[in-house]
């Protein structure tokens, strides 16, 4: 069943209330409602809504919505200024304010898009950025992952730095970072080995390759398609890493993108690129408004 916006359904809840003298709290409550529900059909976490709405209803409650005009546009335009706030606040480019070479961590689950998003970051950095750029994976685990590096770093136009499945993530790292000393690289990007669900192997082994990295970003990779969990992907990654950044993958698939604000609001780290194919140009830089937009329908 198709959803009408959300703006449709408060016009229509404005127009059930004429004849009254004055819009009330109750009435207010009434169209917060509707808020929370745009917001979980789009997948948002529910604690995060909560937590959003009670923002918005100290705003709404406020002469702005009661005793407006039009009660319904003015609460669709709270909500919507104070999701881009949320969703866009700190929004920046790539930090690269380091001794060369500035190093570069990506985190999340497997299947997120690590590998594609290392290979497109590399491209932007190329590109936009005028920068020399080394790859290197450390994922031991698996070797398919390794190569998969390896044909994305080259079609970025980017270099790869070979590793094998004996070695150590941290050693792999060590020798990665040596060699970019000396060929004199900008930037080294480290792929590392994600996991299906969170695994405190996995999350002491990227806290080590973070230790030894000294890394100037630390990039959260997450599925935009991973909806409710997203929260707890979110929670576990920002226990075990400082993030300096997130980077939300395939926005080109039909969903309405609410973890953006489930992982913003849980990590507090700013969305800076989103991913819109699978293709290695598919990354763009995250715009708040129209992925808020996309929220509420
Ligand atoms: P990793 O396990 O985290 O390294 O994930 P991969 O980089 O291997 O990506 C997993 C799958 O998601 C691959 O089939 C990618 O092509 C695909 N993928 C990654 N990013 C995007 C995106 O932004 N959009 C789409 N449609 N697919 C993506």
């Amino acid at each position: 069943m198709a959803t009408s916006a959300l703006s449709d359904k408060l016009s229509r809840l404005v127009k059930q209330m004429r004849g009254q003298a004055r819009i009330t709290e109750a009435n207010v409550q009434d169209m917060l409602r509707e808020v929370r529900m745009a917001l979980l059909e789009a997948d948002v976490a529910l604690p995060v809504v909560r937590d959003f709405i009670n923002r918005v209803k100290d705003k709404a409650l406020g002469a702005e919505v009661v005793g407006s005009l039009n009660p319904g546009q003015a609460l669709v335009g709270i909500v919507n200024r104070e999701l881009v706030a949320t969703i866009g606040e700190g929004v920046s480019d790539i930090n690269l304010q380091a001794q060369p070479p500035a190093v570069i961590l990506m985190a999340g689950l497997q299947g997120a898009g690590k590998t594609t998003t290392t290979a497109k970051l590399a491209k932007h950095l190329i590109e936009k950025r005028k920068k020399k750029v080394l790859t290197v994976s450390g994922d031991v685990y698996r070797p398919a992952a390794i190569e998969q590096l390896k044909t994305v770093t080259a079609q970025a136009g980017a270099e790869w730095f070979p590793s094998t499945p004996d070695q150590k993530p941290v050693d792999i790292a060590r020798a990665a970072i040596d060699y970019a000393r000396k060929q004199y690289f900008d930037v080294l990007l480290v792929d590392t080995a994600g996991r299906l669900a969170i695994d405190e192997a996995m999350m002491k082994e990227i806290r080590e390759l973070h230790a030894a990295l000294n890394p100037v970003e630390t990039l959260f990779v997450v599925d935009a398609m991973q909806g409710q969990d997203a929260i707890n992907t979110a929670k576990a990654f920002k226990e075990a890493l400082p993030l300096t950044g997130i980077i939300l993958t395939k926005l080109d698939g039909d969903s309405r993108g609410g973890a953006a604000l489930s992982v913003r609001q849980i990590t507090g780290a700013p969305i800076k690129f989103a991913g819109t194919s699978e293709k290695i140009d598919g990354l763009e830089v995250f715009d708040a408004e129209r992925h808020a937009g996309r929220i509420l329908g």
